[in-house]
């Protein structure tokens, strides 16, 4: 039996809503539903893949979805700044297992993060 799909899955497939922001062939670009900063944009491989390290051994899809990345910050008009963040394993504060890059940007970002 084949195992049901995941949330950011069912986003990709269009089978849940969400506010799309950008795409290329690889990868996806959408609003967080719980924004943290002005911009708060998720950047996600369309492929399942639980962690983002899995992308080292596809270094084209992982250029990929920096440069989406980029593209989007871009177009939010972030020139002063931003922040990428991958959350990964539940010490790192992953809660949904497919692979994706929060973009924050749009205010003052604070450091250490928490
Ligand atoms: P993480 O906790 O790093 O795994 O990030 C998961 C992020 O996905 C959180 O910031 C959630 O607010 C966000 N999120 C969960 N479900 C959805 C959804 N259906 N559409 C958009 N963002 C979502
Ligand atoms: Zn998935």
């Amino acid at each position: 039996m084949r195992a049901p799909m995941c949330s950011f899955c069912r986003i990709v497939e269009g089978i849940l809503p969400a506010a799309r922001v950008g795409e290329t062939a690889h990868s996806l670009a959408i609003r967080d539903i719980d924004p943290h900063a002005p911009t708060h944009v998720l950047v996600l491989p369309k492929r399942h893949l639980q962690h983002i390290a899995e992308l080292v051994e596809e270094p084209e899809e992982l250029a990929d979805l920096f440069r989406l990345a980029a593209d989007v910050a871009a177009d939010e008009g972030l020139e002063r700044g931003y922040r990428i963040v991958t959350n990964t394993g539940s010490e790192g504060g992953q809660t949904v297992y497919h692979a994706h890059l929060h973009l924050f940007g749009g205010r003052r970002m604070v450091w250490p993060p928490g």
